[in-house]
């Protein structure tokens, strides 16, 4: 059984990066090691429940590392929400809040046919502004989400609040 307690001793604080004040969790070190990165999709393809997956939806762009990983092992396709201006088809978008200023988020409009089954992935919640614009693009789709997976979710910064009343499981919770 893959131990959560060895992912997270592998979680690699970085004071000030990428500007001062901030406290990165580089992931890097979990994915270098393969028996760790295992660990961490095969977490991540749990957190799923033995449900039927059409879509693993991963978020630009480590989030895109562990998602494809976990479509291959659950036998889904998987579907990529990217940065603006990285998608070449016709895209819906969503713009949501950082810190300062404002970001958008882009899926292909024939990504996910209405009713399919979605898990969304990505590698770190922190404020959920992210996941909740990809959520939002998933749902204009008609998607069917049945599960939100994290590896990493900074709780003192409260963004489940923002995934509204979807399954969210976090494998490494920080607080
Ligand atoms: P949010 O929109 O929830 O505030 O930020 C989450 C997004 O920013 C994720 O896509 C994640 O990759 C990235 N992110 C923010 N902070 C960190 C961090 O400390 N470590 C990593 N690995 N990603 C972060």
């Amino acid at each position: 059984m893959p131990s959560a307690d060895t992912l997270r001793a592998a979680i690699r604080d970085v004071v000030d990066f990428p500007k001062p004040g901030i406290v990165f969790k580089d992931i890097t070190p979990v994915l270098s090691d393969g028996a760790l990165f295992r660990d961490a999709i095969t977490l991540i393809c749990d957190s799923a429940g033995g449900q039927k997956i059409d879509k693993v939806v991963g978020i630009d762009a480590r989030g895109f590392i562990f998602a494809a990983a976990v479509a291959d092992r659950l036998g889904a396709g998987f579907v990529p929400v990217r940065k603006k201006g990285k998608l070449p088809w016709k895209t819906r978008q969503k713009a949501y809040s950082l810190e300062y200023g404002e970001s958008v988020v882009e899926l292909h409009e024939d990504a996910v046919a209405p009713g399919e089954s979605v898990l969304l992935v990505d590698d770190l919640l922190a404020t959920g502004g992210t996941a909740g614009a990809a959520l939002e693009l998933l749902d204009q789709l008609g998607a069917k989400v049945v599960g939100v997976t994290f590896l990493i979710e900074l709780a003192f910064l409260g963004g489940r609040k923002m995934l509204g009343d979807h399954k969210v499981v976090s494998i490494l919770i920080f607080n």
